[in-house]
């Protein structure tokens, strides 16, 4: 039987064939993709022809085809729709693509190809893509350690490669846990819960098999059962079970996990002649030091912690005025800020949710790119991974732009958070590649399914990267759509939120999924002011988590990284009812992979520059503004990493932004 991972995909637009690929097709076609990578890189490295641009980088740029077309349906299925296989081949994966990487890097006659390229670049005549396309490659090739030799060479290949396995059993145990945990709750216990909780909680435990409603460590139901539930012991005990995860004691602990891989990072610094991980690490990003990282965050703490200490005081009193003894605790905020935040601005998650239905939702975050950027969305009928999944062709002017996937809704076989990934990204080197990217969420199924508010943010931010991906328009792959620096790849999707607070936005598309009324006008205007609401408490929890994972990577190692994280907390003076927004054990994006590791700050580090950005929209008094939104697409959306992104910045907007449009945009200028 052939493999229909490795022949010709004859559908709609080179969609992979979802329906014909079986869990076994994987590692075979792997190993396909390993030995065609192999020979075509060897054939590189040996070639007898001197090196030139097009025989080194753009050979090596489609040396790996066909990996990276199964990779892109793999990891995709891997992280979205798991099974005991998929999770099996991840682990069997992990170590032989480390080992490959390692292999390609520690080519001594690859890399002195691209190093001859490289020194000779001048008289090249490259064009300015392929010019940083060079410097990027050799930048790769050093920083992995090709310059090293002997012993050192050979210690570096394995620690990448334990470090490999380390993330994928540290992301493994965060799903097991994940799954394994729920708390069966009786009629009574559903007492004070809104409808779409009940809903949720009902849903859960069918899924789970228990004999009613459960609650779940799933974002989307434990923080409104945090907000919503009246019973203080069962709110304790769900906290306590969320924040534990991964620190339980049991095969899935990851504490050890995390010390291990924090020793390696540290070595894998030393090695390659770096003081720490973090100065390895932050050298290609737009901060470049940990200084500079500590600088931003710290200016934003100050008032972040002010504004939280002042809410802590409402809280607490407000408890304590249901004769309630205090201290205020981290399962009592999200409490009590619900029922001030309908207090203060009369706002009430549960009447506020039949407004923003997910289709209404996915209609105005469409709406708004059709506005900005002219695309148009048409639902795709093509066969996809899940019976839940979702796909559109978006077009302009009649031209295919890209495929675009919505995986919407929670399931125990998706690792929890929210993430855009391409499929197939976008380049023009060897023919035209259309990108097919997903957006995969963990929203709560229902009929219909209504998001939170913070669901609706989360659902355009996802769909920010995706237009980054698919708005690329570069010729090589290696620096398409969101391969920039990663304190610069939040910026497309954090800008894009700020679309969702437009308030034609919500006029035109938030209506009631039943009677199909608008929201009321008092309604929205409620809502869009308390868009900073509780921006303390969510300011806090983040930089905490930042602070921490910079801590982890600067100097050595630390031997008791929960230690660490303790006296990091405590320096920081971390408010007693708030902990850190991931703690240490289930720190996915620090240790599931090299990804966030001492770049957590980089959401922040975005916002500075999105708050900026969106201000350019402001400034020319439309949120819509044409010449400003093709600017946006020529300078950011469609330019990749083609050029560094202080530079693309700076092109887009005349200047670097300061701290202060972030501080307002969080209400935390004049912050008590
Ligand atoms: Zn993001």
């Amino acid at each position: 039987m052939t493999n229909p991972l490795l022949t010709a995909w004859g559908t709609p637009f080179g969609l992979p064939p979802f329906q014909a690929i079986r869990d076994a097709d994987f590692a075979p076609a792997f190993e396909a993709g390993l030995a065609e990578a192999r020979a075509a890189i060897a054939a590189i490295a040996d070639s007898s022809a001197p090196p030139s641009f097009a025989n080194t980088i753009d050979a090596l740029e489609l040396a790996e085809a066909t990996l990276d077309r199964v990779s892109g349906v793999f990891y995709n299925l891997a992280g979205a729709d798991s099974t005991e296989a998929r999770e099996a081949l991840m682990r069997d994966l992990a170590p032989k693509l480390s080992a490959f990487s390692s292999e390609v890097t520690n080519n001594k006659a690859l890399f002195a190809r691209i190093d001859a390229l490289w020194q000779g670049r001048k008289a090249l005549r490259l064009t300015p893509e392929q010019a940083r396309v060079l410097d990027l490659y050799r930048q790769m090739f050093v920083r992995a350690g090709a310059q090293l030799e002997g012993d050192a060479a050979a210690r570096l290949t394995e620690v990448k490669s334990r470090l490999a396995v380390l993330g994928t059993t540290f992301s493994q145990n965060i799903l097991a846990e994940e799954r394994d945990w729920f708390m069966e709750l009786s009629e009574a216990d559903l007492a004070g819960l809104p409808e779409f909780v009940v809903d949720t909680a009902r849903a859960a435990g069918a899924e789970k098999g228990a004999a009613g409603p459960v609650v779940t460590l799933n974002r989307s139901l434990i923080v409104p059962f945090l907000q919503f539930s009246p019973n203080r012991e069962l709110r304790r005990r769900a906290y306590e079970a969320w924040v534990a995860r991964g620190a339980n004691g049991n095969a899935q602990d990851n504490r050890g996990v995390a010390a291990e891989i924090l020793a390696l990072r540290a070595e894998r610094a030393t090695l390659l002649g770096y003081g720490s991980f973090a100065d390895y690490k932050l050298e290609p990003e737009m901060a470049k030091t940990p200084a500079a990282v500590r600088n931003l965050l710290m200016r934003v703490w100050q008032p972040a912690r002010a504004k939280a200490m002042a809410d802590a005081g409402v809280l607490e009193r407000m408890m304590e005025a249901e004769g309630i003894a205090g201290p205020l605790e981290p399962w009592d905020w999200r409490y009590y800020s619900e029922k001030r935040r309908h207090a203060e601005h009369d706002l009430d998650e549960a009447a506020l949710k039949p407004y923003l239905s997910l289709d209404a939702m996915i209609a105005a975050q469409f709406d708004c790119a059709a506005r900005l950027f002219h695309l148009q969305f048409t639902p795709l009928d093509a066969p996809m991974y899940h019976p839940d999944v979702r796909a559109w062709e978006v077009s302009r002017d009649g031209e295919h732009i890209a495929v675009f996937i919505g995986d919407y809704f929670a399931r125990g076989s998706k690792r929890s958070g929210a993430w855009c990934s391409a499929m197939r990204s976008q380049r023009k080197l060897g023919g035209v590649v259309t990108p097919v990217v997903v957006n995969v969420c963990n929203f709560a199924k229902g009929t219909p399914a209504l998001l939170s508010y913070d669901d609706a943010r989360t659902l355009f931010h996802e769909f920010g990267h995706a237009l980054h991906q698919m708005l690329s328009d570069v010729t090589y792959g290696f620096i398409s759509g969101t391969s920039v620096a990663r304190d610069f790849v939040e910026l497309p999707s954090q800008l894009y939120e700020h679309w969702l607070e437009v308030p034609e936005v919500l006029q035109t598309h938030a209506r009631h999924w039943k009677s199909a009324e608008p929201m009321p006008a008092e309604m929205l205007q409620r809502l869009l002011a308390a868009g900073t609401y509780d921006q303390g408490f969510a300011t806090v929890e983040f930089i905490a988590s930042a602070m921490v994972d910079l801590a982890f990577h600067e100097g050595p190692a630390p031997a008791d990284p929960m230690q660490k994280q303790t006296e990091v907390l405590e320096a920081l003076g971390m408010p007693h009812a708030i902990r850190m927004r991931h703690a240490t054990p289930h720190f996915a994006h620090v240790f599931s992979g090299d990804g966030y590791s001492s770049g957590y700050y980089s959401y922040m580090w975005s916002e500075v520059m999105d708050a900026d950005a969106f201000a350019a929209f402001e400034e020319a008094g439309d949120a819509f503004d044409p010449v400003t939104a093709v600017k946006l697409e020529r300078f950011i959306l469609s330019a990749g990493g083609s050029q560094p992104a202080e530079d693309l910045y700076v092109q887009f907007r005349g200047k670097m932004p300061g701290v202060d449009a972030l501080l307002k945009g969080r209400g935390l200028l004049d912050p008590v």
